[in-house]
C-alpha cells in the first residue's frame, strides 16, 4: 500500500529527507542514492502507488508534479534534465508511492537499459 512506503513515512515526518521543495500537494527531495550529480524525487502527498492507479481526477495533480519537476530542476541550475516515472517492478519501480525522478548534471544516454 502506498500509505506504508518509505515515502509515506517521509511525508509524515517520521524519517528525514533532504527537501528542496514543498507545497500543499507535493514534496521534492534529493534521492538518497543519486544516479547523477542532480537526482531529485517529486512525490504527491496523495498516496498513489504508481501511474497505473492514476485516474482522470488526478490530471491536475499529475500536471502539477511535472511543473514542480521543472521548477526544482531549474532551481538546481539545470538547463537539460530527464524526468522518469517507473511504473511497476518490471520497469524498475522499487518504492510504491508515485514519484517523478529528475536526473541531470551529466550527459545521459538514450535509450535507458
Ligand atoms: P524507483 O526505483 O523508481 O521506485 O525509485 C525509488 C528511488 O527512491 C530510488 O532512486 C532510491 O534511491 C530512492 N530512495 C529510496 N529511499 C529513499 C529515501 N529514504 N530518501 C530518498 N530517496 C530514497
Amino acid at each position: 500500500m502506498a500509505g506504508d512506503t518509505i515515502f509515506a513515512r517521509i511525508l509524515r515526518g517520521e524519517i528525514p529527507c533532504d527537501e528542496v521543495y514543498s507545497d500543499d500537494s507535493c514534496l521534492a527531495f534529493r534521492d538518497v542514492a543519486p544516479a547523477a550529480p542532480v537526482h531529485l524525487l517529486v512525490i504527491p502527498r496523495k498516496p498513489l502507488e504508481s501511474l497505473r492507479e492514476a485516474e482522470t481526477a488526478d490530471e491536475e495533480l499529475l500536471g502539477h508534479l511535472l511543473v514542480v519537476a521543472a521548477k526544482v530542476a531549474k532551481q538546481e541550475g539545470l538547463s537539460d534534465w530527464r524526468t522518469v516515472i517507473n511504473s511497476g517492478e518490471g520497469a524498475g519501480q522499487t518504492v510504491f508511492h508515485l514519484h517523478v525522478h529528475v536526473i541531470g548534471g551529466r550527459s545521459l544516454e538514450w535509450p535507458p537499459g
